[in-house]
């Protein structure tokens, strides 16, 4: 390769890798899997050894991949929004920098690393510490005085973001500690993980709800770590294994024993770890678990080697990148090669197309597979796929089938392109593509079969109206002309009902039972429910609890709804193109007739209106927690909002305030006051009261069941010593 072809194949490798790492980390979204990631990183790293002078030092080769936000900040809302996923927490820096790890998904590089270890230590004896790598998101715990301090995820790997209230909420992580060998502070870090048995439950709750599912454990353990509500993370089912203390003042021998103390003070510590004392022994542990971890009940993608002794770890030191003591040996994803025998589009509920593979069925990890997602028109143009041909096949985290590749080889003669639709396959309206979007979209909203009956079978859906319906129930009563609309629903009389095939007294009895329960339902899921685009359910709450009922919202400029937190340009256009449409303001006005709630509950017994006027953004920790300090705002007449603007009145701050949020505070000059000023303002039965917890440092403690869990029950057993 010359320089200059060099620099080319550099600077196209750099951009595939950035982009894909934001919809790995960003947005939990990846499109490419971690091998085909891996084997680019490799080729990058290939060409920047023969021509050093390549490396810059934001190459991908020598950053730890970021979840934090930066440039790509309003990108990734858009898409976290909708999942209810925070993009604002509080970043603090690590102590000691986050890194990542040397990978390999060859023996002969396992060897490579062991060599270089002996070598590097000059023949002194040493072991190896051999582990499972967890496939979830890195974490790191910080205790101090034996309890739970801080949780920084690994952010850039120089800040995380701190996500302590979110980990209180996981069942196995401790918030204090047993015994008292404990030092007084030190990190330990380690991966929350989501079993396979939570993320099925969750994945299936959320094609109820029409929300897509997530592509593996992975993604879904590092979203659903990042959720607004705690109490929503501790229901996803969360687990965590803990396998390296850095902090120097942690003095053991060996890794392995720092870890033994860690699991006698309770902290949850795999018990599948193994000293090995040369290459043979790593590699039975490598083909033992290249076996056996398809029987373990959580996600892994490989075993990390380290050297075990700490002093010969501190000899040998770091990259920018990577410690060079540890390196992880990476299992190739399983794949299958089967034939592509023809592809279908589906429409979705926003009219959205997708391409879906249809396959000769085939054995992949266990499951007969015979449909795998093209995801877009692009994706097929990438892989260059023709019908007829044979395809190779992989579950992307093991879980959803997609198509990784073509056998081109194999291509028969006379294989034809696909041709993608120019019209919706399901009502025959030419298909549209906005410029920065992968997908085709109907434009069809109002006459489209599919996307009526999506809208409908949302609307009823557990999270928006909760009516007892099947999918097959709505399309049964759209086929007979009975419903068009939502309000459509209100109006079906019993003896309508009686006329739709299989249905009698009783089942008609229930429907219109849970259609007249679902009146009572809150404005957040009723706005939820209306299916804006863009507008998923946390997005929703935040848009109600802000402007307190429809008309408002209705009412509202672009620029205003751009003051809610989460809102960004797309959302903020969607929720006004929906309002400027006569047809939605009429459903509305008919669902508002029937009796549905379109405005907040005033919050009861407000015991003062001396905040009455006053918008307060609260920000850190107070002693007691945020919902009840804001509770307190709203029953003294104040109106919470979550993001500083020019209406703010003041930033009540705690303790470890955001510090964007104080930063926004000085800009605009909103006055920050402290829980004390605060509670000064308060009439003195109010103000008198303060929370019962044991002070800031320690967070929170409501909202948190005595066993510091509600969430799915898992069988413990079988995580014991993860
Ligand atoms: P990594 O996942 O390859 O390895 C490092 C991580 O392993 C550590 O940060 C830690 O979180 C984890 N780990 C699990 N068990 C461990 C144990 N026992 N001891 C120590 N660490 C353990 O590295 P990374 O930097 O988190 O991510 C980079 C990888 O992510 C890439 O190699 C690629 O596979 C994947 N990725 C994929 C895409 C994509 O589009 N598919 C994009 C970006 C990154």
């Amino acid at each position: 390769m010359t320089r200059e072809e060099a620099e080319k194949r550099v600077a196209e490798l750099r951009k595939i890798l950035w982009e894909n790492s934001r919809r790995y980390y960003v947005e939990n979204n990846p499109t490419m899997s971690d091998y085909e990631y891996d084997t680019l990183m490799h080729e990058l790293e290939g060409i920047e050894a023969v021509y050093p002078e390549l490396i810059t030092p934001d190459s991908p080769t020598q950053k730890v991949g970021s979840d934090l936000e930066g440039a790509e900040r309003e990108k990734a809302k858009i898409a976290n929004a909708e999942d209810g996923i925070k993009t604002d927490f509080a970043q603090y820096p690590h102590r000691y920098p986050m890194l990542s790890l040397g990978n390999t998904y060859s023996i002969g590089e396992v060897e490579d690393f062991a060599s270089r270890v002996s070598k590097a230590l000059e023949g002194r004896v040493f072991t190896y510490s051999c582990e499972l790598k967890f496939d979830g998101t890195a974490i790191c715990l910080t205790y101090r005085d034996g309890k739970l301090f801080r949780a920084l995820t690994r952010g850039d790997g120089i800040i995380g973001d701190d996500v302590t209230e979110n980990v209180r909420h996981i069942r196995n992580i401790p918030t204090i500690l047993k015994g008292g060998s404990w030092p007084e502070e030190f990190e330990i870090r380690g991966e929350i993980l989501m079993p396979y048995k939570s993320f099925e439950a969750l994945n299936k709750e959320r094609e109820e709800d029409e929300e897509a599912p997530f592509a593996n454990p992975r993604n879904a353990a590092s979203g659903s770590l990042k959720l607004h509500d705690p109490k929503e993370v501790g229901r996803r089912g969360l687990w965590c294994t803990l396998y390296h203390i850095p902090s120097d003042n942690v003095d053991f021998d060996t890794h392995s024993h720092a870890l033994d103390a860690a699991e006698s003070w309770g902290l949850p510590v795999s018990d599948k770890r193994r000293i090995c004392h040369d290459i043979k022994e790593i590699e039975e542990y490598i083909s033992y678990w290249g076996e056996h971890r398809k029987d373990l009940p959580y996600a892994t993608d490989g075993i990390v080697i380290k050297v075990n002794e700490m002093a010969f770890q501190r000899e040998l030191g770091f990259t920018a990148k990577f410690p060079r003591w540890a390196v992880a040996y990476k299992y190739k994803p399983e794949q299958a090669l089967t034939k592509l025998r023809f592809i279908s589009y589906q429409v979705g509920r926003t009219g959205a197309v997708t391409p879906v593979a249809n396959l000769d069925p085939v054995q992949l990890s266990g499951t007969l597979v015979k449909r795998a997602t093209l995801n877009n028109a692009d994706q097929m143009a990438l892989l260059d796929i023709h019908v007829g041909d044979y395809v190779y096949v992989e579950k992307g985290g093991e879980i959803i089938p997609k198509i990784t590749g073509v056998e081109k080889s194999r291509r028969p003669v006379g294989a034809s392109l696909p041709d993608f639709p120019k019209v919706c396959p399901d009502c025959g309206t030419p298909l549209v593509k906005a410029e920065d979007e992968a997908k085709w979209f109907c434009p069809n909203v109002d006459g489209c079969p599919t996307q009526i009956k999506g809208r409908l079978i949302h609307f009823l859906s557990r999270k928006a109206m909760n009516v007892i319906a099947g999918d097959a129930t709505v399309e049964q009563m759209y086929d007979s002309g009975m419903v068009r609309t939502p309000a459509d629903f209100y109006d079906l009389r019993k003896r309508d009902l009686l006329q739709l095939e299989g249905w009698k007294e009783r089942s008609a009895q229930r429907f219109l039972d849970s259609l007249e329960k679902s009146k009572s339902v809150t404005f957040d899921h009723v706005l939820f429910a209306l299916g804006i685009r863009f507008v998923g359910e946390s997005t929703a709450k935040e848009i109600a609890a802000h402007f307190g009922d429809i008309d408002s919202i209705a009412a509202a400029s672009k620029e205003q709804l751009l003051e809610v937190e989460d809102v960004g340009e797309v959302i903020a256009q969607s929720v006004c193109d929906y309002f400027s449409d006569e047809k939605h303001l009429i459903e509305i006005q008919r669902l508002k007739a029937d009796g549905l709630k379109f405005s907040m509950e005033k919050a009861e017994e407000n015991v003062s209106a001396v905040l009455e006027g006053k918008t307060i953004v609260i920000s850190g920790n107070f002693s007691i927690s945020r919902d009840e300090m804001k509770l307190l705002v709203a029953k003294n007449g104040g109106k919470n909002s979550s993001s500083v603007s020019g209406k703010t009145s003041y930033l009540l701050a705690g303790s470890k305030p955001g510090p964007e949020k104080l930063k926004k505070a000085a800009e605009l000059g909103v006055p920050v006051i402290g829980e004390e000023e605060f509670r000064k303002m308060l009439p003195s039965l109010e103000g008198a009261q303060s929370g019962q917890s044991d002070g800031p440092e320690n967070g929170p403690k409501e909202n948190i069941p005595e066993d510091g869990w509600d969430g799915i029950e898992e069988e413990p057993n079988l995580f014991d010593g993860i």
